[in-house]
C-alpha cells in the first residue's frame, strides 16, 4: 500500500529520510547537483559502476525534456502542464522553458519526495502561475482531484501531461499501464503526453546490476522493452519521429561522435 501523503508539515511523510536512497537524489547527483546526501551518492556512484553512461544518460534525459516542452507549447499551443515526477529543481525547470515561449503558461509540479516539494516550494514561492504538489503517482485519481493541481490546471482545455523519467520507478504490480491509462483518460482532446522511460534494451545483461542498485532505494528500477513503453501511448498520435532514445528526439545538434548509446526511450503524443 502507497501510504498517504498529507501537507501537513508535522507529516511523517515530510520528514526527510537520509538512511535510504532516494530517486530524485540520486538524479540530483547523476546531474552533478548539491541537494543529495552520502547515502544518495553511495548509491548513485555504484550505479555509474554499472552503468557508466548513466549521467550522459540523465543529461541527454533532461535535454529531451527541454525540447518536448518547448514544441508543446511552441507548436502545440498548450498553455498548461502537470508534471508528475518533477525532480529536484534543476536549471532551466519546466515553467522557465515554458514562460521562454508563452508567459503565463501554468504549471502543476507534483512529487512525493518530500525535499522535491520543500525545494520546488522555495524557488516557486514567487510564481503565480505554478503550483507545488505532494503526491503519488500510483494513486492518479488523487493526483489529479488535488486541490494543488486544480488551482492551476483546467481540465476543459489542453494539458500537457509529463510523465518524464517517472514510470520505471512504477513496479509491474502497481500497474503503470493502469495509472497512465487514468491520467490519458482526464485529458481533453488537443492534450500532449511527454515521457520518458528506462529500458535494457540496448545491453546484453538489461542492465540489471545496475537496476539491482535501487533495491536498497525508496523506490525501485524497472527498466522495459520498447513495447512496454510503447503502450503507455495508448491511442495517442505519437509525433514524429516516434518513440526513440531520448538524444534522437528531433535533436538540435547532430550526436557527438563516440557519444555512448542512452538505454531511455522518449516520444511525444497527442490526444485526438
Ligand atoms: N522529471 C524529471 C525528474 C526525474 S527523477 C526529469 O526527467 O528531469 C524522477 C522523479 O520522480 C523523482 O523526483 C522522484 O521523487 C519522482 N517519483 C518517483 N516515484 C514517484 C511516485 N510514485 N509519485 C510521484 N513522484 C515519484
Amino acid at each position: 500500500m502507497t501510504p498517504p501523503l498529507s501537507d501537513d508539515p508535522s507529516s511523517p511523510s515530510l520528514r526527510i529520510d537520509t538512511s535510504k536512497p532516494h530517486p530524485a537524489r540520486m538524479y540530483d547527483y547523476f546531474l552533478g547537483g548539491k541537494d543529495n546526501y552520502p547515502v544518495d551518492q553511495e548509491a548513485a556512484e555504484k550505479f555509474i559502476e554499472a552503468a557508466p553512461e548513466v549521467r550522459d544518460g540523465v543529461r541527454a534525459n533532461r535535454r529531451f525534456l527541454h525540447r518536448a516542452v518547448r514544441h508543446v507549447v511552441a507548436e502545440g499551443g498548450v498553455r498548461q502542464i502537470l508534471d508528475i515526477g518533477t525532480g529536484l529543481p534543476t536549471e532551466p525547470n519546466v515553467h522557465q522553458i515554458a514562460h521562454a515561449v508563452a508567459p503565463g503558461t501554468r504549471v502543476a509540479y507534483v512529487d512525493n519526495d518530500p525535499i522535491v516539494g520543500a525545494h520546488s516550494r522555495a524557488l516557486m514561492n514567487d510564481e503565480a502561475d505554478t503550483s507545488v504538489v505532494l503526491a503519488d503517482l500510483r494513486d492518479p485519481r488523487a493526483v489529479l482531484d488535488h486541490p494543488g493541481v486544480r488551482e492551476v490546471i483546467d481540465f476543459d482545455e489542453p494539458v500537457a501531461l509529463l510523465l518524464v523519467a517517472i514510470l520505471h520507478f512504477i513496479t509491474d504490480a502497481e500497474d503503470p499501464e493502469g495509472i497512465v491509462a487514468t491520467l490519458r483518460d482526464a485529458l481533453p482532446a488537443g492534450s500532449f503526453l511527454v515521457l520518458s522511460h528506462a529500458t535494457g534494451d540496448l545491453h546484453a545483461d538489461g542492465r540489471a546490476e545496475a537496476a539491482a542498485v535501487y533495491k536498497n532505494a525508496t523506490a525501485s528500477m524497472n527498466p522495459r522493452p520498447h513495447a512496454r513503453v510503447l503502450d503507455l501511448f495508448g491511442d495517442f498520435t505519437l509525433l514524429d519521429p516516434g518513440l526513440v532514445l531520448v538524444p534522437d528526439w528531433r535533436p538540435d545538434e547532430p550526436p557527438a561522435p563516440g557519444a555512448p548509446p542512452i538505454g531511455i526511450y522518449g516520444g511525444v503524443a497527442r490526444k485526438g
